[in-house]
């Protein structure tokens, strides 16, 4: 794999997509799992170094010419470490993306999982786009479409073994699985929760809520914390399901609810 930052200069190099497609044009030869760290050397991140701060999960120290750059990431599990360079790549490739103070990103467990902000939030923004790329670059959709398409219906099980492969965490995985699967789809992470079954199929629009049992109280030998929920246009208009589990998130289920992700319209 040769690469170098002078091959990004092309067409669409403001964006996350369009520097990702320049990256896969460039080194044509890349494969799952994408040598996050290795890339991220030869576009002239010279170090990639262990730093821990309260609520800080990663940070990028560069100049204000951005002629190199260090990664900071805490130390964490070695998927999200990998998002993490991701993102802090995508912080110095992309031109517009202006640091807190001079020449340094930091950026918080927050701000990782930020996958829509307000037009006037501009730092917002920054993040949004850092996460849209470090997804990108880690599941470039013409090399995760193909194990896609392997299955005609989307499981949750076939998402876990995709993330194994990719080494991203399930939660990047499903915001991904759920974007290019061509389905409308939900995957529905809880804490301390779980659902009667993996999948829970709304296909009409008399279903009925998603009852939870409290994980130390539930008898099942089969409890699942995740649960990938399958909808239909019809039954389900995006924010109808999304309300839907912000209700569950405030009443019945207190904080267990740790994310709910509507990621297909
Ligand atoms: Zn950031």
């Amino acid at each position: 794999m040769a690469l170098s930052r002078m091959e990004l200069d092309g067409k669409g190099a403001g964006s996350p997509e369009g520097l990702v497609t320049l990256i896969l044009k460039a080194a044509p030869g890349l494969t799952v799992p994408i040598p996050i760290e290795g890339l991220a050397r030869q576009l002239d991140i010279e170090d990639i170094q262990e730093f821990e701060a309260d609520g800080f999960e990663g940070g990028l120290i560069t100049d204000m010419a951005r002629s190199r750059g260090l990664i900071l990431t805490r130390n964490s599990h070695p998927f999200r470490r990998r998002f993490t360079i991701g993102h802090e790549l995508g912080h110095f490739l992309i031109p517009t993306h202006m640091p807190d103070a001079a020449g340094r990103f930091l950026c918080s467990r927050e701000d990782m999982r930020l996958l829509s902000a307000l037009e006037n939030d501009r730092r917002g923004r920054m993040e949004v786009e850092a996460n849209r790329f470090s997804s990108l670059i880690l599941m470039p959709p013409p090399l995760l479409r193909p194990y896609l398409k392997q299955r005609r219906d989307p499981d949750l099980g076939h998402m876990a073994q995709l993330a194994a492969k990719f080494e991203v965490s399930r939660q990047a995985m499903a915001n991904a699985y759920a974007q290019y699967q061509g389905e409308i789809l939900a995957f529905v992470f809880t804490k301390g929760y779980c659902f009667p079954t993996s999948t829970l199929n709304f296909r009409s629009s008399r279903s009925e809520g998603v009852k939870l049992c409290p994980r130390a109280r539930c008898s099942s030998a089969t409890a699942h914390e995740t649960a990938l929920l399958r909808t239909s246009v019809r039954a389900f208009p995006k924010f109808g399901l999304m309300s839907r589990a912000e209700s569950l998130h405030h009443s019945s289920m207190s904080k267990s609810l740790a994310s709910a992700m509507i990621l297909q319209s």
